[in-house]
C-alpha cells in the first residue's frame, strides 16, 4: 500500500546528497516581510530551529481534515473518527499561511473526497478505519442498504460518489451508518472490509460487533434493528436483477468503470450483480469517511499561495492537499490527488529555485 514506493523515493532523495530531512519536525512559524517569506521555525522534539529561507517554503502538510474549526465549518456532522487520513493533518501549516493573509478557496462541489469506511477498535484502543474502495462493495453478492433495509445507491459507483450518496440519502432516511450486506459465498470469495477472503476466523469480528451475522435475512435484520420484510424484499429484488443483469433501480454495473470493479468470473450477466443466496448472511456498518481535502489554499498556476487581494504571497507555495484541488471537488478517477501533488510540487520547486530575490539559492521543503 505504498510503503515500498515511499521507501524507494526516500532512497533516491538520499542519493542527491544535498537534501536535509528533518524528521518528527513541525513547521511552527513562517517569517515574512514586504519582500516575501524569509524564514521558517522548525520545532523538533524540545528544540526549535530557525531556518533562513532564500527562495521558498512549499507547504504540503496534508490539508484541513483534522483541524477542528475547519472541519466543523466544512464537514458538519462527519466525525473525525471516520477520517482515514494521516493523523498529522491538523491544518497547522494552513493556519500559518492564513496568518500571512492567505486565502482558503471556495466553490468546490465538495470540500473533501469521500469513501465509505468501516470502523474497528484495535487492541491498543486506537481506531482502525477501513476504506471500502474496490475490494468488496462493488462485487456481486454484495448490496448496501439504509437503516430501513432498503437499497439507496449504486454500490459499484466510485467511492467518492458513494460517500456523497450516503450523506444525501441520510437527509431523508437514516443511512449513516449504512449496511454492507453479503452472503456466505461472497464473504468467502471477496472478504468484507477488514475480514479477509476465505471465511475463516470470523469469531473476533463477530465478538466485537464489527461483523454481524444471521442464519436468515430476517435474523440479520433483527440484529441490525431493521425491518426484516424490507431487507428480504431488497435481497429478492437484487436476486432478480442478478438473473436479468439489469438493475432498473440504480443502474449498477452499466459503465466500464463499474464493471472493472466487478467479477466476471462468477458467470452472471452483469459482473457487478450476483444473488445473495447462501446462508449465513453478514453485514458491516459503513460511514462516509473523508479521505482527503479538496478545499485548500487558493494558489495560482505556479502553486504560489494567493492572499485575500488575489496577489501571490512571495516565496509561499502550497501543493498536495494543502492546495485547493484543481478538480473542483469532483472525482474523475484514482490519482486525482497524488497526480496533481507531484506535478505542482515540481512546478513550485522550479519556480522557487528561479526566484532571485534572495541569495544564495536554497529551497526548503516542509513535509
Ligand atoms: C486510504 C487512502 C487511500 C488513498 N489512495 C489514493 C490513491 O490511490 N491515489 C491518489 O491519488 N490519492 C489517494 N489518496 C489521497 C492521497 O493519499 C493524498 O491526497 C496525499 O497523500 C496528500 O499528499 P500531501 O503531501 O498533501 O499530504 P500527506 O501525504 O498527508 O503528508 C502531509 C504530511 O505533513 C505533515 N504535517 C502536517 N502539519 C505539519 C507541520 N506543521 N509541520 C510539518 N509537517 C506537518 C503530516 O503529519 C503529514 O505527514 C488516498 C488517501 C487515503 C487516506
Amino acid at each position: 500500500m505504498g510503503n515500498a514506493l515511499v521507501g524507494r523515493l526516500l532512497y533516491s532523495l538520499s542519493k542527491l546528497g544535498n537534501v536535509q530531512l528533518a524528521l518528527r519536525a513541525q513547521a511552527s512559524d513562517i517569517q515574512h516581510d514586504e519582500r516575501g517569506v524569509h524564514g521558517l521555525t522548525l520545532r523538533q522534539d524540545k528544540t526549535s530551529r530557525s531556518i533562513k529561507v532564500n527562495q521558498g517554503v512549499i507547504l504540503a502538510s496534508g490539508g484541513f481534515n483534522r483541524d477542528p474549526e475547519q472541519r466543523a465549518r466544512l464537514l458538519p456532522g462527519i466525525e473525525m473518527d471516520w477520517c482515514p487520513g494521516a493523523p498529522g493533518h491538523t491544518g497547522q501549516a494552513q493556519q500559518l499561511a492564513r496568518g500571512l493573509g492567505a486565502k482558503l478557496a471556495e466553490g468546490s462541489l465538495s470540500p473533501a473526497f469521500w469513501a465509505p469506511v468501516s470502523l474497528r477498535r484495535r487492541a491498543d484502543g486506537s481506531q482502525a478505519v477501513f476504506p471500502h474502495f474496490m475490494l468488496d462493495r462493488a462485487k456481486p453478492g454484495m448490496i448496501t442498504v439504509n437503516a430501513r433495509g432498503a437499497r439507496f445507491v449504486n454500490e459499484s459507483t466510485s467511492y467518492h460518489l458513494f460517500g456523497l450518496a450516503m450523506q444525501e440519502a441520510n437527509r431523508s432516511t437514516p443511512s449513516i451508518p449504512a449496511f454492507l450486506i453479503c452472503d456466505a459465498a461472497a464473504l468467502r470469495q471477496y472478504g468484507i472490509g477488514m475480514v479477509r477472503p476465505g471465511g475463516k476466523n470470523l469469531e473476533p469480528y463477530l465478538a466485537d460487533g464489527y461483523l454481524s451475522a444471521g442464519n436468515t435475512l430476517a435474523e440479520l435484520a433483527g440484529k441490525l434493528g431493521m425491518d426484516p420484510a424490507t431487507l428480504e424484499d431488497s435481497v429478492a429484488r437484487n436476486n432478480r436483477f442478478a438473473a436479468s443483469g439489469v438493475d432498473s433501480d440504480f443502474h449498477r454495473g452499466e459503465t466500464a468503470y463499474q464493471q472493472n470493479m466487478g467479477d466476471p468470473s462468477r458467470g452472471q450477466p452483469n459482473p457487478n450483480i450476483g444473488p445473495l443466496a447462501e446462508a449465513p448472511y453478514y453485514a458491516v456498518r459503513l460511514y462516509p469517511g473523508d479521505i482527503g481535502a479538496a478545499t485548500g489554499l487558493q494558489t495560482d498556476a505556479q502553486a504560489r499561495v494567493l492572499g485575500l487581494d488575489g496577489q501571490p504571497i512571495a516565496g509561499l507555495y502550497a501543493v498536495g492537499n494543502d492546495m485547493h484541488s484543481i478538480m473542483g471537488g469532483v472525482y474523475t478517477a484514482p490519482g486525482i490527488t497524488i497526480g496533481p501533488a507531484l506535478v505542482f510540487a515540481s512546478i513550485a520547486a522550479t519556480h522557487a529555485s528561479q526566484r532571485h530575490t534572495r541569495a544564495p539559492t536554497r529551497v526548503t521543503v516542509t513535509q
